[in-house]
């Protein structure tokens, strides 16, 4: 049997154990996906066991995103990112892989968006923001990061190639942008009559991802419908990055269709 998992504190709530284990069972492999939560200062030494136990690939989430950067040889989209989702251990050293940058890219790609050559506005510069801005700017678009901590910002656009960067003030910028994507936590469970862009800048001519998926219809993303543009939940973002890691781990095409299903089942 092959074992999967997830490092990360807490995990409890995590919705990656549902969404591998119905690519198994949709599969019929003999796998199992489970969840570890090592001390905040042992995410290498978790690395290092799980090798040595045979694990076949991890996922990795907050707070260890960096911290297993040493103990693997990230690729080239990790390194840039700096900040590993994903580690396989199928060669002889465990390799490290950012799939939240795939996964961006994917849930565009599956709404028939395209990025190349796209004015796109980001809300948010924290780990989200950082991959989003990779992503977007990886796939094409003309990436434009406002936070709330306008230096955060700067920071990333400064490793974002062709990125500008300024604080919340700079949304009006939406007014003219194709993409808009929030990776801030405004919006979500239970402050949900929160929004993180100003509605009289939304417009029929956007495409929103927000990643924020509880709740999975947020308000901006009620806002942007009504205003006439594409939306895309969350919990495709979600979907993407595991699905990534499953191909990834696995060399085969993953069962969209299942995962998603017990994804949103799970999502309730
Ligand atoms: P993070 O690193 O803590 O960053 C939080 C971001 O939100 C920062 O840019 C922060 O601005 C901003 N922010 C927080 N409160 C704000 C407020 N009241 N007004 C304006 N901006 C505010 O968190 P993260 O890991 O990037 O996660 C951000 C969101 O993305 C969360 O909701 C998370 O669940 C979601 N997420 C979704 C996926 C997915 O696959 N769908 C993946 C990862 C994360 P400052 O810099 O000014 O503090």
């Amino acid at each position: 049997m092959d074992v999967f998992g997830l490092l990360g504190t807490p995990v409890e709530h995590s919705l990656s154990p549902p969404m591998h284990e119905a690519a198994y069972d949709e599969l019929d492999l003999d796998a199992r996906y489970v969840t570890f939560e090592p001390d905040r200062d042992a995410a290498a030494a978790a690395v290092e066991s799980a090798a040595t136990l045979g694990i076949a690939g991890l996922n990795v989430t907050i707070p260890f995103k960096q911290d297993v950067l040493d103990a693997v040889e990230p690729d080239d989209v990790a390194g840039r990112v700096g900040a590993v989702n994903t580690i396989d251990f199928s060669g002889g050293t465990p390799t490290g892989h950012n799939t939240d940058v795939a996964g961006v890219k994917r849930s565009f790609a599956h709404h028939g968006v395209a990025l190349d050559g796209r004015d796109a506005v980001v809300v948010g510069a924290g780990g989200a923001g950082r991959a989003v801005a990779f992503a977007l700017a990886d796939a094409g678009a003309a990436v434009h990061i406002a936070n709330r901590t306008a230096e955060r910002a700067e920071s990333l656009a400064a490793d974002v190639p062709g990125a500008t960067a300024g604080g919340l003030d700079t949304l009006d910028r939406v007014a003219d942008a194709e993409i808009l994507v929030n990776a801030t936590s405004v919006g979500m469970e239970p402050d949900d009559d929160d929004t993180p862009v100003p509605t009289a800048h939304l417009h029929g001519g956007l495409a929103v991802l927000d990643a924020v998926y509880a709740p999975i219809e947020t308000r901006l993303l009620r806002e942007a419908s009504q205003a006439g543009a594409t939306t895309i939940d969350g919990a495709w973002m979600l979907l993407f990055q595991g699905v990534e890691a499953f191909e990834r781990w696995t060399d085969r095409d993953a069962p969209v269709d299942a995962m998603n299903e017990a994804l949103r089942a799970h999502l309730g």
